[in-house]
């Protein structure tokens, strides 16, 4: 049986951020969003991110996507580290793209400040 819901998928994701040219050039995106390990380390990311778009001051629970903060293409031991993931709504998404790398401290920052609220509370 042929995975029907994949294409799809990853056709209008493409569209609407804007990879679809990415994907082609580069060539080098295998991910396979329905692997299980894919499937769990974006549900763990987004159960810690309380399912909201981490971006300070926007808080949007729909189109949420998780970003992967170091990216999936240099950094293939991190792919699947929970703490290497963010949840973004595709609105926030679309503001880093192709300045990933730019933006990677400033996510890191965040999440380690989450943390230290959430160690503070326990
Ligand atoms: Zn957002």
């Amino acid at each position: 049986m042929r995975k029907k819901k994949a294409a799809p998928k990853r056709g209008t994701y493409g569209k609407k951020a804007g990879f679809r040219r990415v994907y082609k050039k580069r060539g080098a995106d295998d991910r396979n969003y329905e692997n299980p390990l894919y499937v769990r380390w974006r549900n763990r990311v987004r159960e810690r991110d309380n399912k909201t778009c981490q971006w300070p001051g926007c808080g949007k629970r729909g189109s949420l996507q998780v970003h992967h903060i170091l990216k999936w293409s240099e950094h293939p031991l991190l792919r699947y580290e929970v703490s290497n993931g963010i949840c973004l709504c595709s609105k926030c998404h679309k503001k880093i793209w192709k300045k990933e790398n730019e933006f990677a401290a400033f996510f890191m920052s965040i999440l380690s400040m989450k943390l230290a609220e959430r160690l503070k509370k326990t």
